[in-house]
């Protein structure tokens, strides 16, 4: 509940603890308006279509709060639509949540970048109330907002549209919390810290993100793997990528994601989907196995070195170049000892061997040596030949690259070519009624390797 409306037709603050509504010229104010929102109420209107904002706290910070009305007991009451709403009216600052806004200033400030609470941010007609914004690099503007479990203990609800409505608006919305029910949410990209008290807050010392930023292993779906395949129970020769936690300090948080080497990342299962943070590099990988995930993404040659980094390939073995970049140099032969590696970059003959005695799943590519198996090969449209030689020629692009922002845009319109051969394989595999993964590892054995095409 709140005492005071604003009427966005009439564009007027109605204060409701006043009889005549503090509009004396308006004798028939009050009826007027509960007749029309009534008359909504009964049509089913929604409140937010309706005309009637928080006129109190909501709107002084900038929040298109809308309300309905009521009368209770006698009394003229003006509802949220939205608890979170009625909470602002409740709930003062914290000092916990005033100790994280200096921090995130404090943090941003350290790594060079600027920072503000309580911004607004026009939005077309209305404003984004943000906690604390950080102005980051290359226009990247973080938005923080923090929920401590010292707010009441009611739901917390509109967190996507408000997430959506920042992230449409350019800004990334960085929401963290002390509590674990709403870590484990995936309505925004969540961090969560243990709940401490203020002047441990305050203080410059370690203050550790224990949920929300994870780091990717990617993994090739063969018999050494060590997650089972998100797929089924099945060992299915595609690579993988599972999300692992990790530790960050929050201070570094605050400046990564304000130069972007930390960046909020959608990651799919097939039961639900999650929002977390990972370096940009697992994100350029991330987007590497969704559009291709045959095969390992290419380790990040932009990487820094942390001990993480050690989890790549080997960079001395022979082989490894002709394993990430099959276009470039002929194959090479399989070294044994990449063959049990726990990351194999070889995985070709692991999982055949994994897979040998299925029918339908197939293993990955077997351009080394021709597999035996239902002939497809014959009679495939060129358009999809043309679109996968596309696709390859811009994968060769981005793997020239060496400049960051070039390889980024060079990796969407890879992305984008790849998409495009992706979706006409499915297609063509559905109208045909064929196996999506024979035609696809067909076609991609005409484009690369056309020379292994056994005689008929
Ligand atoms: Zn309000
Ligand atoms: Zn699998």
């Amino acid at each position: 509940m709140a005492n005071i409306v604003w009427h966005t037709k009439l564009r007027i603050l109605i204060d409701l603890n006043k009889d005549d509504l503090d509009h004396p010229e308006f004798p028939d104010l009050w009826e007027t308006i509960y007749r029309i929102d009534r008359y909504h109420g009964r049509l089913r209107t929604p409140v937010h279509e309706r005309e009637l904002q928080c006129g109190g706290v909501c709107r002084e910070q900038g929040v298109e709060a809308w309300m309905h009305l009521r009368v209770r007991n006698g009394r003229r009451e003006a509802v949220h639509e939205r608890s979170e709403d009625e909470a602002r009216h409740v709930v003062p600052m914290s000092d916990e949540h005033k100790a994280y806004q200096e921090r995130i200033l404090r943090a941003a400030e350290e790594g060079g970048f600027h920072g503000d609470s309580e911004v607004r941010t026009r939005a077309g007609r209305s404003w984004i109330q943000t906690d604390t914004l950080v102005e980051g690099s290359d226009g990247r503007r973080i938005g923080w907002e923090v929920q401590l479990s010292t707010i009441g203990s009611d739901g917390l609800c509109g967190v996507r549209a408000r997430a959506a409505k920042a992230e449409k608006n350019g800004i990334t919305p960085a929401w963290h919390t002390d509590r674990s029910d709403y870590a484990q949410r995936h309505d925004t990209h969540w961090t969560r810290s243990d709940n401490l008290p203020a002047y441990v807050i305050a203080r410059s010392g370690d203050l550790r993100v224990v949920s929300g930023f994870r780091k990717l292993d990617f993994w090739h779906c063969d018999v050494h793997a060590v997650h089972p395949c998100p797929n089924g129970v099945r060992r299915c020769g595609k690579a993988h990528a599972t999300p692992v936690p990790k530790d960050v300090l929050f201070d570094v948080l605050v400046r990564r994601t304000a130069a972007g080497t930390i960046v909020p990342i959608q990651f799919r299962t097939p039961t639900k989907l999650h929002r977390f943070w990972v370096t940009d590099t697992d994100q350029d990988r991330y987007h590497d196995l969704l559009s291709d995930d045959t095969q390992l993404p290419e380790p990040a040659i932009d990487a820094p070195a942390p001990a993480s980094a050690s989890r790549n390939r080997p960079t001395c073995r022979p082989g490894l170049i002709a394993t990430t970049s099959p276009l470039l140099t002929p194959p090479a032969a399989p070294s044994p000892a990449t063959l049990h590696s726990p990351l194999p970059a070889q995985p070709r003959s692991p999982a055949t061997e994994a897979i040998s005695g299925t029918a339908t799943s197939s293993s990955a590519e077997t351009d080394l040596v021709p597999r035996p198996g239902p002939a497809i090969q014959t009679g495939l449209p060129d358009t999809l030949i043309v679109l996968q030689q596309a696709a390859d020629t811009e994968h060769v692009k981005l793997q020239q690259l060496a400049d960051n922002e070039e390889r980024r845009q060079q990796r969407s319109v890879w992305f984008e070519a790849a998409h495009a051969a992706q979706s006409a394989i499915t297609q063509y595999a559905r109208t045909k009624r064929l196996n999506r993964y024979e035609v696809e590892k067909e076609i991609r054995r005409l484009v690369r390797h056309p020379e292994n095409t056994p005689a008929e």
